[in-house]
């Protein structure tokens, strides 16, 4: 899929180069409710802004710029970090990815998760942006039709 540039935080994410994304939730609602509740007092932004330190590490280390400012604290620098998630990961499972690596592992791997959280190194606003899996095996040869068998 070819996706051009562009200002919103959802084109941001897409413009990773994976050939085989698959299985894609995006939790923008969720994010909508939870800015929601800050904006209505229904959550302070201490408690939405909660980013861990070792979140705050990976997406330093490992996250793309947004092109999209902090929706709370309205910064520019906010980070899109990738972890990785998956049997057949072993101990690299639930680290973070660049998304070089990630489009590298696509070649690689059957079936890996992929997990896309958006982090204010300014204010620690952190949310699940969007997940997806990767890779080139089994589930995608499980949900093509069974030609050998239906033939019998
Ligand atoms: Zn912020």
């Amino acid at each position: 899929m070819e996706v051009g540039p562009s200002r919103t935080v959802g084109a941001a994410i897409t413009l990773i180069g994976v050939r085989t994304r698959r299985d894609v939730i995006n939790y923008a609602l969720q994010r909508r409710a939870r800015l929601a509740q800050v904006r209505t007092g229904l959550m302070t932004a201490a408690e939405a802004c909660d980013a861990h330190p070792h979140l705050l590490l990976a997406a330093q280390n490992y996250g793309s710029p947004s092109p999209a400012p902090c929706p709370i604290c309205r910064r520019e620098g906010v980070r899109i970090v990738r972890f990785i998630y998956g049997d057949e990961l072993g101990q690299s499972a639930g680290q973070a990815r660049s998304a070089g690596e990630i489009e590298r592992m696509d070649e690689a791997v059957d079936a890996v998760s992929v997990y896309l959280v958006e982090v204010c190194p300014a204010c620690s606003w952190n949310h699940l942006l969007e997940s997806f899996v990767i890779g080139q095996g089994a589930a995608q040869q499980s949900a093509a039709p069974r030609r050998s068998r239906a033939r019998r």
